[in-house]
Formats: structure tokens, C-alpha cells, sequence
């Protein structure tokens, strides 16, 4: 049984039903494990009163998050390169802010998606994170590398939704005041946009917040960048962030983001259909200049004055944009954006 992926409940069941104990251990462990770090949960004092009971646990119990194998720095963020048990690796990104930091998590080794800009999507699908692969990665960033990390964010590597239940019990492990005692609200999951999963990820009521990587403003674009644009189009996606504006299980209001790339997704008339969709949203839109992999794409960055001229418009229309400013906070971007070799990806 792997502490970093066993839920509350689930321990307590499992200790009253084979040792005949329950809460009281069950707290325990997750306590040392995930609010305190500490790999050698069985010496805690629980344990050590309890001398048999550590013995049999010893034996059953595991603790294996992914191996910190690298850690690059630039501009105060820093990526992380986690080694998985069976040799693949995952990035996670450390990007602080004032007084706390956020941690971007991947989700899959790889990812099936396709989309255009992403070098994550390059590699296909090697296969899905476990639930201790996921949680390991905020195990890490906070007791390995000692960050203060207060809010995740499921941008990196992989679609979070195409991992859905994996992710959901994550977030629940992530979410226990008694462990990583991370606030719902302060967890965001980003996704394509696979809109029968947003609608299960609203129904789980788990109060976490939603980010669609949107990244064009017309079906034909969008299909061209984003190839599940061809299974769930813009009215599709529409319509499903509306109904959720009714809905308790997200928090309210959408984050779109927007990887804004030169003559593609950067004129005009996207600005006026940016507001269409945006309009009853109470979205934000997170506008992010496209950070080209090196010689893999064609695509191109926009100039700062067209990154700024875009804005200008769209706040013109009265929409509210947030835009990423740093080198480092570019390393976040968007999901799709991680995997790249200009964003200092530590993956071969
Ligand atoms: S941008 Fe995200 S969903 Fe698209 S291929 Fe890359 S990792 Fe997958």
C-alpha cells in the first residue's frame, strides 16, 4: 500500500479491518508523511508506542515518490526533473511569487493530445501518472527542495482530464487538512478541453478552479492547433463552461489561456470573437506569447508590440486579461509549453 496515494478513509479502513485500530494511526502516518516530510514515518511516536503494529506496517506500507534527479534555475524558477520508478521522467516547475510559490504539475509521461505547439504532444503517449507520481512531485518541490509551495497548478506535462480518476484521488490525497492540506481553491486544472470529463471533474464537487487551454477564437484554427478541437468544438465547449456557471463543484469563472502566436490566433477578428465566447463566462483570459521550440515548429513568437497591442484590443473589449511578463513565468505557460527545449526542459 503506497502512503502518497491512500486516501484518509481508505487508511482507516484498512487499519481497523486488519489491526484493529484506526483514526488515531491513520492521522499519524499522513501526518508525517505529507505535513511533515518525514520519510521515516514509523519512528514517530505513534508508532513507537505501538511497537507491533510499526512491524506489520513496515512490511506492507511503501513511500516511493518520484526521484529528484535534476533541478535547473533561471530567474527564480525552477524545474524539476522527477525520475519515475520504471526509468521515464516528468517535469514539475517551482515559480515563485510573493511570499509562497506555485507548483505545476504533469500528470502523464507524454501526451496523447497532439497539439500543434506542444512538444509534450510530440512524444505521444507513454503512459498515465500514478496517484503517488502526481502527489510525489509536491512531496518533493516541499520537502526535498524545501519550497513553500501554497497552489498547484495541472498545466504540465500531459491533459490532466485524459488521467481523470488518477487525478481526482490525487486531489483528494492533495486536499486532506491532515497532510498536504492543500485549499481546493487554490488548486487549478487545466485541460484541452474534453468537455464530458470537465463536466465529471465538476460533478466530483471538489472546488477546484478550471483552465481552458483555449488558444484560438474559430473552430478551423483551433482544429489545426488543437486536434480535440475536431471532437469537442468551440459551441461544444461553450456551452459546457455555461452550464457550469449553475454548477457548486467548480469554483466560478474560467481561466482561458491564450498562447498567442504570430498570424495565426493574433487578429482582429479573433479579438471580437475572443469576446463572444468570453461573454457570461466571468472569464479571464491569460494571454501567453508563444514560446517556440527551438527548429520544431513553424510557428512563431509574436513581437512584445503585438503581445501588447493584442491586450490593448481585448481589454478594450472589456475583457479581463492577465499576461505572463518574465522568462520564468513564460516556463509555466500554458500546458504545452513545459516540454520545450527553449523553456530549459530537462527531459532528453
Ligand atoms: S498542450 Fe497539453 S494537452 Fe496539448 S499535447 Fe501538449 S501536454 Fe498534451
Amino acid at each position: 500500500m503506497e502512503i502518497l496515494e491512500t486516501p484518509y478513509a481508505e487508511l482507516v479502513h484498512h487499519l481497523q479491518g486488519r489491526y484493529g485500530k484506526g483514526a488515531f494511526h491513520a492521522s499519524a502516518l499522513i501526518r508525517e508523511v505529507m505535513a511533515l516530510g518525514n520519510p521515516r514515518f514509523l519512528e514517530a511516536k505513534a508508532f513507537r508506542d505501538s511497537p507491533v503494529l510499526a512491524a506489520a506496517l513496515g512490511e506492507e506500507l511503501c513511500f516511493t515518490p518520484p526521484v529528484v534527479e535534476e533541478t535547473v534555475c533561471r530567474e527564480g524558477v525552477v524545474k524539476v526533473l522527477n525520475r519515475l520508478s520504471d526509468g521515464l521522467a516528468v517535469e514539475s516547475v517551482v515559480i515563485p511569487m510573493k511570499g509562497y510559490a506555485t507548483l505545476c504539475l504533469s500528470t502523464q509521461v507524454g501526451c496523447r493530445m497532439g497539439c500543434r505547439f506542444c512538444r509534450t504532444g510530440r512524444m505521444g503517449l507513454r503512459r498515465n501518472l500514478t496517484v503517488a507520481e502526481i502527489t510525489g512531485q509536491l512531496w518533493n518541490a516541499r520537502f526535498v527542495l524545501k519550497r513553500p509551495i501554497r497552489n498547484l497548478v495541472f498545466m504540465g506535462m500531459g491533459e490532466p482530464l485524459d488521467n481523470l480518476d488518477t487525478v481526482l484521488r490525487a486531489i483528494g490525497v492533495l486536499t486532506d487538512v491532515r497532510g498536504f492540506s492543500v485549499g481546493p481553491r487554490r488548486i487549478t486544472v487545466s485541460t484541452v478541453g474534453l468537455a464530458d470529463e470537465i463536466r465529471q471533474l465538476a460533478d466530483a464537487t471538489l472546488g477546484v478552479r478550471l483552465a481552458l487551454s483555449l488558444n484560438a477564437s474559430d473552430d478551423r484554427t483551433r482544429s489545426r492547433l488543437m486536434p480535440v478541437n475536431n471532437r469537442y468544438p468551440l459551441a461544444v465547449l461553450k456551452q459546457t463552461l455555461e452550464s457550469l456557471r449553475q454548477h457548486t463543484g467548480l469554483k466560478e469563472g474560467v481561466l482561458l489561456e491564450y498562447v498567442l502566436i504570430r498570424g495565426i490566433n493574433d487578429q482582429v477578428a479573433d479579438v471580437k470573437r475572443l469576446a463572444a465566447f468570453s461573454h457570461g463566462l466571468n472569464a479571464t483570459i491569460n494571454l501567453i506569447p508563444f514560446n517556440p521550440s527551438r527548429g520544431e515548429t513553424e510557428l512563431v513568437a509574436p513581437s512584445d508590440g503585438e503581445v501588447n497591442a493584442f491586450h490593448e484590443a481585448l481589454a478594450a473589449e472589456g475583457l479581463h486579461v492577465r499576461r505572463r511578463w518574465s522568462q520564468g513565468e513564460a516556463m509555466l505557460a500554458a500546458c504545452g509549453q513545459l516540454g520545450s527545449r527553449a523553456s530549459g526542459s530537462l527531459l532528453s
